[in-house]
Formats: C-alpha cells, sequence, structure tokens
C-alpha cells in the first residue's frame, strides 16, 4: 500500500477536495486501484449532528456512516463505495483512546496525545486503507488521505504528528505529499505572489512534513520565474509544481493535472514503474467538452431553505447535472426559498413572495430535497401543489416525498388538517409519522440510516421503468418518519400510487401519480448514487420529462444496456458527440453559468 497524503495551505476553500479526487482519478486512469480516507480535525463524531447550512450537506454512505461531502467527491469520482471508517474525526479518535483507557488496555500508562492518540491515528489509516472499496478484492494500490483544514490549525495537530511519525515508518517511496496552496494575484502589480505559499511550506516543514508536490491555486498557469522561485524556496522539483488555475467545469481538473504530468510526479514520487504514463483520460475529456458545450437550457426550481450556501445540497446538484448533461441540456438551478411562497410572505416581504413564484412558475420541472424542521414546510407543500396541478415534473426527496403526500391528502381527500408529526404531533390525519426505529432523545445516529432495499409492486411504474425494470433497488436513506401504512389504502383508492415499497411492505419507498406525466416521491435519496457517466434513473426522469425526452428516455432504459448508479439501464454517453476544446459557459471554478 502507498499513501498520497493532501495537505492544504493558506485558506481553506481552495478546493482540496476536489484536487484529492482529481489525483485519485488521475492514478486510477493510469490502472492503479485507489482508496481514500478523508480525516477531519473536528470533535464532532461524525457529521450526522452538523447542520448542512453551516457546513455543506451531511453525505450519507451504503453503511449508513453520515459523512463530510468531499467523500461524495470521491465516490462520484472514482466510482467507489466507501465506508464510516474512510471519514476519520478527532471525535472517533479519542473516543477509541478513551475506550482503551477504560477497558484499562494501556496497563497503567499515562494516556498522552503522544503516542496514544498519534498511534491511533496510523493504526485507523492502515486498517482502513485495506478495505476493498471498488468491488474487487484484496487492497488498493493507493491510498490518497485528504487532511481537512489549513496547516497551523490547532485541531489538526496530532494528525500532523501522527501523519510525520507514518511518512517515516512507510519510508520514501511509498508516501508522497501534495501540498495544495494559494498563488494570489495582486491587482495593484498584477503579479504572482509567492510568499503566502512559502510560508505555508516552511510551517508544513517545521512541523516535521515534506511536500514532494505543490498544487498551486491561482487564477491563471503560473509564469516560469514564479515556478522557479517557488520551487527554490519551497525545495520542490520544479516539474514537481502544478498550477491549478481557474477552469470551466471540474471534470476538468483531471485533465489539468494530466497536462501537466502531475501523475507522472506522484508515480515517480511513490516508485511505481511500469504504469501508464498516458493516463485513460478519454470519457472525462468528452464530457469535460461536452459540458462546455451545452447551451440549451432546462430550469431546474429548487424548493428548499435557501442559506446562500450551495454545498448544503451538493449531491442533488451533481445528480441534476450528471442527469442533465445525460440529456444534453444546460443546467439551471432556480433556488426558491420554501418560505417565501407562502402566505404570510405575501404580505411581509412581498418582493420576495412574487419572485419566489416567478421562479416557481418559470421553471421545467421542480425539485423538493430533504429536510428537517417545519421551517418551509408549508411553502414546500404549495410548490408540490402546483406542480402537480399544473401538470410540471416534479421529484420530492425524503421531506419531498412526505410533504407530496400531506399535500395530496389535504387537496384531493380534502384532509384539511393532514400533516406529518413532526410538524403537528396533534393532527387528526397524521400521514406521515415517527417510525420506531429510530430515537427521537438521541440525535446522533439514530436515524433510518444507509442503503436498504426498496421492491417495485409491478413494472408499470415510472420508476420502475426508469430503473430497468429491476425487481428491487438498494438506495441510501437517512430519516426518522414515514408515509403512515394505515391511511396507505385510501390515498390509494384516490390515485396515489405505492410504486416502491421496503420487504415487509410497510414503508412507502416511491409514491408516483401515474396521471401526472412526471410526479415521483421517494423516501430514499437516490443522490448519493449518482455518478458522472451513470446519472441517477430518478434525475434522469425528472430531467428528461422537463425537456420532453421522457418518452425516448423510458424507452432505451427498457431495452438498452448502459449502466445507471444503480446497475440499471439508460442512455446518455455513449452517445455524446466529440466536442472541439473551448468554452461557452463556466461553471464551477468560477461560479458564473451553471449554478454548481
Ligand atoms: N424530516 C424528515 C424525517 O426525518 C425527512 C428527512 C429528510 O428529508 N432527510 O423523516
Amino acid at each position: 500500500m502507498k499513501y498520497v497524503l493532501v495537505t492544504g495551505g493558506v485558506v481553506s476553500g481552495l478546493g482540496k477536495g476536489v484536487t484529492a479526487s482529481s489525483i485519485g482519478l488521475i492514478l486510477k486512469a493510469c490502472g492503479l486501484r485507489v482508496t481514500s480516507i478523508k480525516i477531519d480535525p473536528y470533535l464532532n463524531t461524525d457529521a450526522g449532528t452538523m447542520s448542512p447550512f453551516e457546513h455543506g450537506e451531511v453525505f450519507v454512505l451504503d453503511d449508513g456512516g453520515e459523512v463530510d461531502l468531499d467523500l461524495g467527491n470521491y465516490e462520484r469520482f472514482l466510482d467507489i463505495t466507501l465506508t464510516r471508517d474512510n471519514n476519520i474525526t478527532t471525535g472517533k479518535i479519542y473516543q477509541s483512546v478513551i475506550d482503551k483507557e477504560r477497558k484499562g488496555d494501556y496497563l497503567g500508562q499515562t494516556v498522552q496525545v503522544v503516542p496514544h492518540v498519534t498511534d491511533a491515528i496510523q493504526e485507523w489509516i492502515e486498517r482502513v486503507a485495506i478495505i476493498p472499496v471498488d468491488g474487487e478484492e484484496g487492497p488498493a494500490d493507493v491510498c490518497v488521505i485528504e487532511l481537512g483544514g489549513t496547516i497551523g490549525d490547532i485541531e489538526s495537530m496530532p494528525f500532523i504528528e501522527a501523519l510525520g511519525q507514518f511518512s517515516y515508518r512507510v519510508g520514501a517511496g511509498n508516501f508522497c505529499l501534495v501540498h495544495v496552496s494559494l498563488v494570489p494575484v495582486l491587482s495593484v502589480v498584477g503579479e504572482q505572489k509567492t510568499k503566502p505559499t512559502q510560508h505555508s511550506v516552511r510551517g508544513l516543514r517545521s512541523l516535521g512534513l515534506t511536500p514532494n508536490i505543490l498544487a498551486c491555486r491561482s487564477t491563471t498557469e503560473l509564469d516560469g520565474n514564479v515556478k522557479e522561485k517557488l520551487s527554490r524556496f519551497c525545495h520542490v522539483p520544479l516539474e514537481n509544481i502544478i498550477t491549478l488555475y481557474d477552469v470551466t467545469n471540474i471534470w476538468r481538473v483531471p485533465l489539468l493535472l494530466q497536462d501537466q504530468k502531475a501523475h507522472e510526479a506522484i508515480l515517480k514520487s511513490l516508485n511505481f514503474k511500469g504504469y501508464a504514463l498516458k493516463p485513460v483520460l478519454g470519457e472525462w475529456t468528452s464530457r469535460a467538452d461536452l459540458c462546455d458545450m451545452l447551451h440549451d437550457p432546462v430550469r431546474i426550481a429548487m424548493v428548499g431553505k435557501y442559506t446562500g450556501l450551495k454545498d448544503s445540497y451538493l449531491s442533488v446538484l451533481k445528480a441534476l447535472l450528471h442527469a442533465s448533461v445525460a440529456c444534453y441540456r444546460k443546467l439551471c438551478v432556480d433556488w426558491v426559498p420554501a418560505s417565501d411562497l407562502e402566505d404570510a410572505a405575501k404580505k411581509e416581504n412581498p418582493n420576495a413572495y412574487k419572485s419566489a413564484w416567478n421562479l416557481l412558475k418559470g421553471a421545467d420541472a421542480v425539485l423538493v430535497p430533504g429536510g428537517f424542521g417545519d421551517r418551509g414546510v408549508e411553502g414546500k407543500i404549495l410548490a408540490a401543489k402546483y406542480a402537480r396541478e399544473n401538470r410540471i415534473p416534479y421529484l420530492g426527496i425524503c421531506l419531498g416525498m412526505q410533504i407530496s403526500v400531506i399535500e395530496f391528502a389535504r387537496s384531493v381527500l380534502g384532509l384539511q388538517d393532514a400533516n406529518s408529526t413532526e410538524f403537528d404531533p396533534n393532527t387528526q390525519n397524521p400521514c406521515v409519522i415517527f417510525m420506531p426505529e429510530g430515537s427521537k432523545t438521541h440525535m446522533g445516529g439514530t436515524m433510518r440510516l444507509g442503503s436498504r432495499r426498496t421492491y417495485f409492486q409491478g413494472m408499470s411504474s415510472k420508476s420502475a421503468k426508469l430503473y430497468g425494470n429491476r425487481s428491487f433497488i438498494d438506495e441510501r436513506h437517512r430519516h426518522r418518519y414515514e408515509v403512515n401504512p394505515d391511511m396507505v389504502p385510501r390515498l390509494e383508492e384516490a390515485g396515489l400510487s405505492f410504486a416502491g415499497k421496503d420487504e415487509t411492505g410497510c414503508r412507502m419507498e416511491i409514491v408516483e401519480l401515474p396521471s401526472h406525466p412526471y410526479f415521483v416521491g421517494v423516501q430514499f435519496h437516490p443522490e448519493f448514487k449518482s455518478r458522472p457517466g451513470k446519472p441517477s434513473a430518478l434525475f434522469l426522469g425528472l430531467v428528461a420529462a422537463a425537456c420532453s425526452q421522457l418518452d425516448a428516455v423510458l424507452k432505451k432504459c427498457t431495452t438498452k444496456t448502459c449502466k445507471l448508479s444503480n446497475g440499471t439501464t439508460s442512455a446518455h454517453y455513449e452517445n455524446a458527440p466529440k466536442v472541439a476544446n473551448g468554452s461557452l459557459d463556466s461553471i464551477y471554478y468560477n461560479g458564473n453559468g451553471l449554478h454548481v
């Protein structure tokens, strides 16, 4: 096993996660098997109790692990399935050390950060690195370890110390350190400044770590003399200094690394011989090119809590992007703050009310993502009603599914106070109820979490077709409440169809309105398993319905053998046109164009 450690310097938010994923991808494209570990130096045991509006979305794994969103990047880029232990936190490490201490395993020693915590970190890395994550047997060849935060943070000190010891232990040739840094350009002089990088490399060295490769974020390519200066002051060979300049879309980052031969530098420092020096990245290149070429928009209204942090719904946005590219459309996401759709907003903030409704009415499709707490719930219900009544394609995820059932019960069954007991514990018509599997008093890790099986109830539903007519699918969950099974017969009689259920038949997993062009709600989160080349079936259905391609997609889904994220069938990249280099819009790094 060889290790690539990715650290960050100068400022946070440099795209370290994307860089680390891209390094993994390019090594994979050279023929290596790759796994990854993300270290988050915060004290929380996991991301499950952290607000997505502060910290970005909580990513959910097959095993139910609630982890940092960077693990989503790794899964999407490397097409792997990680475990909860692939996300290390200070909380987890200390918990394991304290558990050991309580058991008496330290035999009377004084338990200290060095060596006990640092040993625990190294043991954790070595144990997790050998878990196969790509469906093959045996350990991977390389483990990419990303250290969260910035060099110099108090929280990361034990990890830095542990990794310093670790690099020494595994030895040169088995450990490659990539330091991601910033080279700012001062507008006054227009000069690329190296000092911040010099300082952060000095900081790294003083903590016992020596960078093999510098990955410098900058707006443009680094000038030759700037690279030379960095090489001299940071003691890094010239060919090991890579510029990560702003690119038009995220899929270009691995190509940027390839162009600058970053893989050769990494393979050399890891003493890998006999691996392809020309990575196979044809599919990525055409996808990145295609993405830049798309101009026909598909407008999706995202009705949720809007706080300005787009990372709160990162996987949903990625899944929409995967589906839009598969339909050759440029994704335009319109953020509709759910509470602005409510009647109360009409009086309190008439402008916001008007603009929210205008956005909703201008959209080709409506998506209500998952959520917790009652803020904006009535607005989400209004959005579902609007989509149902006006035959606008609708996808409701988790809470988005629950509110669509509440809306149907209110509008069609005439049950005015129908609600979820999460929002109204005393409702006479509880459509959505608390599930005994979870706990109300302990918030951490007590939900119905991770991969669970959904069985299709017949093959006539759109969702069954989109999933390639399979009898069951496995998708990831994160919820406490579910549709009340006692109300299902009445809802079904009125025209709502529960197209997918769990193995007991008591938990409603997929709801559909057969009489509607595309109205689907799911208790699970299909976004977590969407991949760039394999869009999630239900997102593909939504986007296809939004741009009048659903019939064609449904036909292809049941006849073609192009893989979807769930191993089902669909139509996409095999038909992607080869396009010339060049960009019309920008997506990721400079924030224009696509809101991703
Ligand atoms: N709050 C709802 C529940 O706990 C929905 C959760 C979600 O959307 N992830 O069931």
